[in-house]
């Protein structure tokens, strides 16, 4: 097992990466398109790559972070030749689609393909708590896996390529679906004065509860079976308009929580006001015509 490892990217994430690399001892290759970017790298003992090429040649392990799927595309396209033999780690954010079809350029060019989904922010890359999804070649991942160690804790989630960016943006999702509620709650309290730092808290413990069901709903949803004694599509259809409401009469804007209101009202016209609310995920599976 060879120690060497490039990294391609030297934005905020693949500097955090290459840095973590070289903090447990491995001897780094670095590459960027804008050259300058490796300075304080290098000072700390990484080898500087003149050119893409040359940085894909230097280790059998390549990690690339660039800002979209795109730009690797573009890159691994013009180093041709230089990819055979090679592991190309994609830790770039995109779609199971861009994964998939970059995994075919790098095995048609006699390399291996990874890519992953970091679900971290760079002063994270090292410590435990940096989950890193990885897919594609189970081969490569395993031969590489202590290197990618570095990085977070690695998990391998599926040799489909695309899997590991379909798991991220499905994290993402849930944390966006829970940030808009956030930012709603706070625009609406604010509209009386409450203070941010005041609401939090009390947000955060309702939440946690919430979640707590979460189990159960995946019970309903795996098993089909959305019958409830809890808390009935009806009901949350008869009084999720007073939220709407209340941020009118309140002024403030209702872009984020009318398309809830047009789900549930959906969900009672097709006749299934008396399960739970975890049969949203059913409507969402079939979009209205
Ligand atoms: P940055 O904007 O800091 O860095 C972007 C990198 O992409 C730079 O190295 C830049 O090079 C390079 N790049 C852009 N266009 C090209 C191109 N055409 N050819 C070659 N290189 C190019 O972004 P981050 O480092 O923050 O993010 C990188 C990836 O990591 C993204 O996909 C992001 O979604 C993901 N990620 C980031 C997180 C974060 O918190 N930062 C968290 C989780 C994932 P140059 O310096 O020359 O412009």
């Amino acid at each position: 097992m060879t120690n060497t490892v490039t990294v391609m990217g030297l934005g905020l994430m693949g500097t955090a990466l290459a840095e973590a690399f070289l903090k447990d001892g491995r001897t780094t290759t670095v590459w960027n398109r804008t050259a300058a970017k490796a300075d304080h790298l290098a000072a700390k003992g990484a080898a500087r790559a003149a050119t893409a090429g040359d940085a894909i040649t230097a280790s059998p392990l390549v990690v690339l972070c660039l800002s979209v799927n795109d730009n690797v595309r573009e890159v691994l396209t013009a180093a041709g030749d230089t990819l055979a033999g090679r592991t190309i780690v994609n830790l770039t954010n995109g779609t199971p689609r861009q994964a998939r079809e970059l995994a075919e350029l790098v095995t048609a060019r006699g390399g291996e393909y990874v890519d992953g989904g970091i679900m971290a922010v760079p002063p994270m890359i090292s410590q435990p708590e940096a989950l890193i999804l990885y897919s594609g070649s189970r081969r490569a991942f395993d031969a590489h896996k202590e290197q990618l160690g570095s990085l977070g804790a690695a998990r391998y989630v599926g040799a489909d390529a695309g899997l590991a960016a379909l798991y991220d943006l499905g994290l993402l999702t849930a944390m966006y679906g829970m940030f808009q509620g956030y930012y709603q709650a706070v625009a609406l309290l604010r509209t009386e004065g409450v203070k941010a730092a005041e609401f939090t808290p009390m947000m955060q413990s309702w939440v946690t509860a919430m979640m707590a069901g979460l189990p159960e709903q995946a019970a309903q949803i795996d098993s089909g079976d959305y019958l409830t004694d809890i808390s009935s599509l009806a009901n949350n259809a008869a009084g999720y308009p007073n939220l709407i409401e209340a941020a009118r009469e309140q002024g403030v804007s209702t872009e984020l929580l009318l398309p809830l209101r047009d789900l549930l009202d959906r969900s009672v016209a097709e006749g299934h006001g008396a399960d739970g609310v975890a049969r949203l995920v059913e409507l969402l599976g079939a979009p209205a015509a």
